[in-house]
């Protein structure tokens, strides 16, 4: 009997120290938990300065030593580097949507004790990139990117408004309307010389001869208006 009694309390003493233990380890593990990042969205119109603002960020954040790395979409294969409109420069990497890619530069900017990531071109990433945002910002990492927020149709861009909305800061820049020098609100396709129609594709290829240019709401034209679906809702009821 008295053997069992010290066993027991033996066991209590034992259990007492390990659940100690833990508690301390889930405590460590708190602290150990870096504080989270931030996500700044720079968007705007095609010739807005969105690249050169994101190379200045990415230029001050190296100033203050921080480790900064750059990306841009697999499918611009515009250059290299990103290179603003400016002529500013800097060294990026390129990456796709695929999640087992994403996956391997996240290990990446890990190891590497990267600070600053920043994106170009954002709008041509699918969904996916989000995760891959969000797990960024989960182990303390600023993500700074760049987005184009309307399409040539004066319509979002792809994954823009669910990154705006995520964003803990956006800034929405413009471009000068190249036909009268007001503020513009969206990029202007042209075809041939010719404002593009609103079924054309959202991203041309081909031997056509297209250009974007920066328009203000009174200089931009469109054969419809858009959200023609909305319009349809609209006119129906009397
Ligand atoms: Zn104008």
């Amino acid at each position: 009997m008295k053997g069992k009694t010290f066993k027991f309390f033996l066991f209590a003493i034992f259990s007492i120290v390990l659940l100690n233990n833990i508690t301390l380890l889930k405590s460590m593990e708190m602290v150990d938990e870096p504080e989270k990042g931030r996500l700044e969205v720079i968007c705007g119109s095609m010739f807005s300065g969105k690249t050169e603002e994101l190379l200045r960020r990415l230029k001050r954040a190296i100033i203050a030593k921080q480790k900064v790395l750059l990306i841009k979409p697999a499918t611009d294969t515009r250059a290299k580097n990103v290179i603003s409109h400016d002529k500013n420069e800097m060294i990026a990497i390129t990456i796709d949507n695929k999640p087992a890619n994403l996956k391997e530069l996240l290990k990446k900017i890990n190891n590497d004790n990267i600070k600053v990531i920043g994106i170009d071109e954002i709008q041509f990433f699918n969904e996916i990139i989000i995760c891959f945002i969000n797990m960024l910002i989960q182990i303390g990492k600023r993500v700074i990117v760049t987005g184009l927020d309307m399409s040539f149709k004066a319509e979002p861009f792809g994954i823009m408004p669910k990154l705006l909305t995520i964003a803990d800061e956006v800034t929405k820049l413009k471009a000068i309307c190249v036909e009268c020098g007001n503020d513009a609100y969206v990029t202007q396709r042209l075809v041939n010389g010719k404002p593009a129609n609103y079924e054309d594709k959202l991203v041309l290829i081909g031997s056509q001869e297209e250009g974007y240019y920066p328009r203000c709401r009174n200089c931009y034209r469109m054969d419809r208006k858009p959200f023609p679906k909305l319009w349809e809702q609209w006119e129906k009821t009397e």
